[in-house]
């Protein structure tokens, strides 16, 4: 069974507009519907914590917002920009390997396979780590059996935070958490379950399941399967993995070829590695190199037969970055093994 990490952008809209005018950082912010001049008209779609704190919530009609708080900084929604961080944030995300599933425009979840948790905790933290320092934004993250849990445990750790709900925690948690935390659970059917006694999802269990399925039809047998601590809500990606790369930083040492060649190496047996996990090969090499002045170059390279080799995954890419890294100080390089096909019965592309 797959471990699902779901990530959950803090307060996306807001932190947007916090990221790009910082002077806006730190007091209280609404992101709203309706042009500034008219914006008393319009709803409040999303606003960072300070704002929260005054009681100031999405959805809340923007003239209660400033009533709440009369000196609320006020911006009005630009999705085409919003779209675009989310576009960079599951590109961060997909590169990463795992199968991906966006869940709306700011929260995503990845199944990563039989990593385990501790490991599954490794890599959350340096998702974190790396949207923080990528994009400047916040986010919170979740970890679980399935997708349920995993946002139960993320809409727990707001903001900014990190849980993890491995076998031994889950089984508290179901005792400790109010029904109506349970997505899916509405206000009809927590005021059903509140009648039959019902106040930790734990509870649930105590109720005849044929019943459950009676009040609640098929949501009544997934009702029960969670309270026992079954999750079977799988992470459905769009697309298998279509590559699998590596990238990192580079120290800035005297001898810039020298140490490209040497974080080449590392990153391209770490390809080789994940691949082998995966029990995939590859049918094309990519390199991507970004300069100190943060441009970047790629270059691709179609190879006519599948292979899973170090040997030409490195040879093939050290080619290609040498000719992108020859006049330019690097800063940073990536590798990509893409065109990939499962091990078993590979014939040649061409
Ligand atoms: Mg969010």
């Amino acid at each position: 069974m797959g471990l699902v990490i779901y990530i959950d952008m803090d307060y996306f809209f807001a932190a947007c507009e916090e990221k790009r005018h910082p002077e806006l950082k730190g007091r209280p912010l609404a992101v709203g519907t309706s042009d500034s001049a008219d914006k008393l008209r319009g709803v409040v779609q999303t606003c960072n914590y300070e704002a929260r704190k005054y009681g100031i919530r999405s959805g809340m009609p923007t003239l209660k917002a400033f009533q709440l708080y009369k000196d609320l900084q006020y911006v009005k929604a630009d999705d085409a920009y919003y779209e675009e961080v989310s576009n960079a944030i599951m590109e961060y995300l997909s590169s990463l390997g795992f199968p991906l599933e966006k869940m709306s425009i700011d929260e995503a979840a990845i199944d990563v396979g039989d990593l385990g948790y501790g490991k599954a905790n490794e890599l959350a933290e340096r998702i974190k780590e790396e949207i923080k320092q990528r994009l400047g934004l916040p986010c919170t993250i979740g970890i679980s059996i399935g997708k349920v849990f995993a946002k139960m445990a993320c809409d727990k750790a707001k903001p900014d935070g990190l849980l993890t709900l491995d076998e031994v925690h889950l089984h508290e948690f179901l005792k400790s958490t109010d029904v109506k935390k349970l997505p899916g659970v509405g206000s009809k059917s927590y005021e059903k379950l509140s009648a039959m006694g019902v106040k930790s999802i734990a509870d649930i269990r105590n109720i005849d399941p044929l019943r459950l399925v009676d009040e609640f039809g098929s949501f009544g047998r997934e009702l029960y399967a969670l309270a026992g601590g079954i999750d079977e809500s799988k992470v459905v990606s769009e697309e298998r993995v279509l590559s699998i790369s590596r990238e990192r930083t580079l120290r800035g040492l005297e001898d810039q070829q020298k140490e490209i060649d040497s974080m080449l190496e590392v990153l391209s047996k770490e390809v080789i590695a994940e691949l082998n996990k995966r029990k995939m090969e590859f049918g094309g090499v990519g390199v991507k190199v970004r300069y100190v002045d943060f441009s970047e170059k790629v270059r691709d390279r179609s190879l006519s037969y599948y292979s899973n080799s170090y040997d030409v995954l490195y040879s093939n890419a050290v080619s290609m970055i040498r000719e992108l890294s020859r006049a330019n100080k690097v800063r940073k390089i990536g590798v990509k093994a893409y065109r990939l096909g499962n091990m078993s019965g590979q014939k040649k592309l061409f």
